[in-house]
C-alpha cells in the first residue's frame, strides 16, 4: 500500500516553521528590502557583504537555532531534533517557497553543523559542532580546487604528518562561506601514492581555525549571484593539530559522503521549494495582469505553461520524498539522490524560465525575485555535483 501521509510530528515542524517565517522573518525583509532588491547596497567593493546586512542574516541564523530549526537535522545526542529526511524535505520545501530574502540562513547549509562533524571527538565537538549548532559560529566546506571540481582526483593541496600536528599547503576555490567561516573543514591528501592508486583513499578531513597561521582568505569569486559567497583558502604551512581530524586518516572522502547525499537531496528540497514560489507567484499574476482585455491567464499560450509547470513540479516533489523516505528506511540511494537532484533542479529551471516568461518585462526587474531564483536556479545545476556528474551517478547505478 502507497501512504503518503506527513506524520503530525512533521506537521507540526512546518506549522511552526511558517508561523517563524510570517511572524519574525518577513518583517525583517520589509525593514531591510534595500539589501535584498539591490546587491550593490548589500555589497562592499571587494565583493564581501556590507557588516549591517551580515549582521541581519546572523541574528535569524541564530534566532532559527534557538526554535531549534537551524540544527533540526543533527541527531538529539548532539542538541538536535533528529528529523529524518523526509521532514527535512518538506521544511526545505516550507521555507523556500517563501521565496529568496532572509528565510535562506533559516535551515543549515554548508555554513552551519553538518554529520561529518558527528565523527569528531567530544573535546573537538565542544570547540567546533556545538557552536555550529547554536548558530553562533559558521563553517564551511572545503573540498574544490582550481583544477579538482568535478574531478575530485586531482586534489593538490596536501598534508604532511609532522610529529602530532599536520602541515597544510594548497589552495582551494569557490568556497561557499570562506570569508566569515570561524573554521574550515578541509580536505588534504595526507598519502599520495595511495590516493594516485585509489583515487578515494589517501585524502583526510581536517577542522582548521581561520586564526591558524598559514591560513588565509584569498580572493572573493564574484559570481552570477553576485552574493560575497564564494571565496578561495589559502594554506602555507598551516600547522594543524592531530587531534582535528574528521574521522580516520586517509578516509576524508568516505566521512563526507554522508554529507554529499544529505547536500543532493537539500538541493532538490530546495528546489521544489522555490518552485512552489515561482508557480504561486505565477498563477497570481496571470490572474491579476490584463491584456487585449483579458487576464493573461486565459490565453492559452499562458495557461499551457502554468499547466506544464504544476505538473513538473509535482512529479519533481514526489521523486524527492520517495528518495527522502527510501533514505529514512536506512536504503541505499546514492543513484536515486543523483536523479533527485538533477530532476528537481532541471524542474526549477524550467518553472524559472516560464516564470519570468509569464510575467513579461516584469519577470527581469530586480523588484520581483523572480529574477534572483532564475540566477540561482542556473547554479543549483552545479553546485553538489553538475547535471553531467548526478548522470554519471545514475549511469554507474545502472550498472554502465
Ligand atoms: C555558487 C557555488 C558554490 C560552491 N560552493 C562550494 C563549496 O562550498 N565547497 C566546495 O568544495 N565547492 C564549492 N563549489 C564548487 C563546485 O562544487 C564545483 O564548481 C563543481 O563541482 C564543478 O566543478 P568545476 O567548477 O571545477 O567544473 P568542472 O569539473 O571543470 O566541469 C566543467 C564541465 O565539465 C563537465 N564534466 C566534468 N567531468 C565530467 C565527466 N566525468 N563526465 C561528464 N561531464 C563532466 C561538468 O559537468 C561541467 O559541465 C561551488 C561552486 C559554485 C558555483
Amino acid at each position: 500500500m502507497v501512504d503518503f501521509t506527513v506524520p503530525e510530528e512533521t506537521q507540526l515542524i512546518v506549522r511552526g516553521l511558517r508561523s517563524f517565517l510570517e511572524k519574525e522573518v518577513k518583517p525583517l525583509e520589509e525593514r531591510y528590502k534595500r539589501f535584498l532588491e539591490d546587491e550593490r547596497a548589500r555589497l562592499r567593493e571587494d565583493g564581501r557583504l556590507v557588516p549591517e546586512f551580515q549582521e541581519v542574516l546572523d541574528h535569524v541564523r541564530r534566532r532559527s537555532a534557538e526554535l531549534g530549526y537551524y540544527g533540526m537535522h543533527m541527531p538529539e545526542e548532539v542538541g538536535g531534533g533528529g528529523v529524518g529526511r523526509v521532514g527535512m524535505a518538506l521544511a526545505f520545501k516550507e521555507v523556500f517557497r517563501h521565496g529568496l530574502g532572509l528565510n535562506v540562513v533559516v535551515l543549515a547549509g554548508p555554513e552551519g553543523p553538518s554529520p561529518m562533524l558527528l565523527h569528531l571527538p567530544e573535546a573537538q565537538r565542544e570547540k567546533y559542532l556545538y557552536p555550529l549548532m547554536r548558530g553562533e559560529k559558521t563553517t564551511c566546506f572545503a573540498l574544490t580546487e582550481p583544477e579538482a571540481g568535478s574531478d575530485i582526483k586531482n586534489l593538490k593541496t596536501t598534508a604532511v604528518k609532522k610529529g602530532d600536528r599536520y602541515v597544510l599547503n594548497g589552495m582551494k576555490t569557490f568556497i561557499t562561506n570562506a570569508v566569515d567561516a570561524d573554521f574550515a573543514q578541509v580536505f588534504a591528501v595526507t598519502d599520495p601514492t595511495l590516493y594516485k592508486e585509489h583515487g578515494y583513499l589517501g585524502v583526510t578531513a581536517f577542522v582548521v581555525d581561520r586564526d591558524t597561521p598559514g591560513y588565509q582568505v584569498g580572493r572573493v569569486n564574484r559570481s552570477l549571484l553576485d552574493d560575497g559567497a564564494q571565496a578561495e583558502l589559502i594554506f602555507e604551512d598551516c600547522e594543524v593539530p592531530a587531534e582535528n581530524v574528521i574521522g580516520q586518516e586517509g578516509q576524508g572522502f568516505y566521512t563526507a559522503m554522508s554529507w554529499l547525499t544529505v547536500g543532493r537531496l537539500n538541493v532538490a528540497a530546495m528546489s521544489v521549494g522555490l518552485a512552489h514560489y515561482l508557480l504561486e507567484q505565477s498563477v497570481e499574476y496571470a490572474r491579476q495582469r490584463t491584456a487585449f482585455g483579458k487576464p493573461i491567464g486565459k490565453y492559452q499560450h499562458v495557461r499551457g505553461m502554468l499547466a506544464e509547470s504544476a505538473a513538473e513540479l509535482e512529479a519533481a516533489e514526489r521523486l524527492l520524498l520517495y528518495v527522502a523516505w527510501r533514505f529514512d528506511q536506512g536504503q541505499d540511494v546514492i543513484k536515486e539522490s543523483s536523479m533527485a537532484k538533477w530532476f528537481c533542479t532541471q524542474a526549477l529551471y524550467r518553472l524559472a524560465d516560464r516564470a519570468v516568461q509569464v510575467h513579461g518585462g516584469m519577470g527581469v526587474m530586480k523588484e520581483l525575485s523572480i529574477e534572483r531564483i532564475f540566477r540561482l536556479a542556473r547554479v543549483l545545476r552545479i553546485v553538489e555535483g553538475t547535471d553531467e556528474i548526478q548522470k554519471e551517478t545514475i549511469a554507474k547505478g545502472l550498472g554502465l
